[in-house]
Order: C-alpha cells, then sequence, then structure tokens
C-alpha cells in the first residue's frame, strides 16, 4: 500500500510559446493552484506537442528542453527546464498501460517539448519534480484518449501527478489571423470553452468524447485533434465518477481559451496541503 498522497490529474493549457514570457492570470492560476497539491513523487505529463502511432513513455534520466517553434522571440529559446526522469515511475505508466490491454512503447531520448515544459516551468519552477512523459494519439481520438486516462487512474494512488497539456480551443489558422481582424475574440471561443464546462459538470462524456459532432464549434475549435486529447487523458484518470473542478478560466491571444481543470473522483477528498 502507498503511502504517497493521492494526486489529482490536471488539465492544462499551454498557449502559445509565448507564454512562458507572459504567463498572465492562467500562468497565475497554475502556480497557484500546483502549490496546493501535495509534492507529488513524479509528474507524468501529456503533451498535445509529441504525438505517436502507440502510446509511448519517454524514460530520458534527464531531459533536454526541446524548442519546437519558430519565429517567436529570441528569449524563448533561451529558456531551459531541466527536469530528471523517473524510470521507476516511467516504468509503473509503462506497466499500466500494458495491463490495461494498450500497446505501449518507451524511448530513451524524448526531451520536453514546450507543451510539456511551458506549464511545468510555470508550475514547478525548481524542475526539482521528476517528469515522466507520455504522448498522445491524434489519429485514434477521444474513446482511446480517455482510455489511456483510465489506465493511469491507480498512478495518483502512488504519488504521481497527471498533467495532461492542451488547450481548449486550438485553430492555429484562426491564431495566426486573430491580430490582423483587429484583435478580436471570435465567439465559438468561449461558447464552446463553456460547452464543455457544462458537458463536464454534467458528466455527459457521450457529448464529451463525441464533441465534433454534439458541440456546435467543435471542428471550429479543433481542426485537429491533438490539442483537445489530453483534456481526455486527465479526466480518464479520474475515473468514472470523475468530478471537474475548474481552476481557471480565460482567453489568450484572442483565441486561445486558457481554462484549467482538476480532475478527482467524486469518492475523494479534494488533495489540498492546506
Ligand atoms: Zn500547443
Amino acid at each position: 500500500m502507498s503511502t504517497e498522497p493521492r494526486q489529482p490529474a490536471l488539465f492544462v493549457p499551454h498557449g502559445a510559446p509565448t507564454f512562458a514570457l507572459r504567463p498572465g492570470a492562467a500562468g497565475a492560476a497554475l502556480a497557484r493552484h500546483a502549490a496546493q497539491v501535495p509534492r507529488p513523487r513524479a509528474i507524468v505529463v501529456v503533451s498535445a506537442h509529441w504525438e505517436t502511432a502507440i502510446p509511448t513513455v519517454g524514460t530520458a534520466p534527464r531531459f533536454d528542453t526541446i524548442h519546437d517553434f519558430s519565429g517567436f522571440p529570441r528569449d524563448l529559446y533561451a529558456l531551459r527546464y531541466p527536469a530528471t526522469g523517473c524510470p521507476e515511475a516511467a516504468q509503473e505508466v509503462a506497466t499500466a498501460l500494458a495491463d490495461a490491454g494498450l500497446p505501449v512503447a518507451v524511448d530513451p531520448a524524448r526531451g520536453l517539448d514546450h507543451g510539456a515544459w511551458v506549464p511545468l516551468r510555470l508550475m514547478f519552477p525548481d524542475a526539482d519534480v521528476p517528469v515522466v512523459p507520455l504522448s498522445v494519439q491524434s489519429h485514434a481520438g477521444p474513446a482511446h484518449a480517455l482510455r489511456v486516462g483510465r489506465a493511469l487512474a491507480g498512478l495518483r494512488e502512488r504519488g504521481c501527478l497527471l498533467v495532461a497539456s492542451g488547450n481548449l480551443t486550438h485553430n492555429l489558422r484562426d491564431y495566426f489571423t486573430a491580430a490582423q481582424d483587429g484583435g478580436r475574440t471570435p465567439d465559438y471561443v468561449r461558447e464552446f470553452a463553456d460547452w464543455v464546462r457544462d458537458r463536464l459538470a454534467a458528466r455527459d462524456l457521450d457529448a464529451l468524447v463525441g464533441y465534433r459532432s454534439a458541440a456546435r464549434w467543435g471542428l471550429r475549435a479543433h481542426p485537429t485533434e491533438e490539442h483537445l486529447l489530453p483534456l481526455f487523458v486527465g479526466l480518464g484518470a479520474a475515473g468514472a465518477d470523475f468530478q471537474a473542478e475548474r481552476i481557471h478560466s480565460g482567453i489568450d491571444d484572442y483565441v486561445l481559451a486558457m481554462d484549467a481543470y482538476a480532475f478527482t473522483s467524486s469518492s475523494e477528498m479534494q488533495p489540498r496541503t492546506n
């Protein structure tokens, strides 16, 4: 029996790469929440920017900081997040996935992409909690991501904080044209984010998994799925009776909903240390 305190599963936004330089209200909310959870033994970070054919676990002893973007301010490329790996927790993640009947691979060379290090740097700035990166499968859709999350539920009992990093809205075309359009936020951004909030509150998994047809703006908010899939991993890890707490709601860069959620099982007490 583990003596580690139970951890929540978090869905966090990583915004545009400039989120690292201008964390604003969303960054403050992430930092505040990270300070409230019991200190994790390890962080399992699921990033929209690591897409693989099958679930893949990063097992490097320490991670390179991957600057997987171009055309952004020079200061961004100087930022590093020198977290170490956690071979033991990485093995537990791989075993949990395999036990759930999922295919699994390991990658001993993978570093931390900006979907992983940008929010982790805001939440755990000292990089003193070991990290286990886990990939997403964008071709496999929400039901698969939910299954991956469900497989990881037991890790929360063993002191592993799940940080699933994406964005509640993510339309790159809208992102690049927003400023030219006069910096207006299209209605769908808030509308889709609030639709997710309401469906989470109702525990309406069918609608959530079927968001591309069930939500009026599903396709506009996510022309491709990878940035929403971490949400399903996070809520999956809280089990069938998941409870979603919205820990931040906001919009950055006109079109990026920065909503963040903490998922627990409704049978659990909130894992707060204070
Ligand atoms: Zn991204």
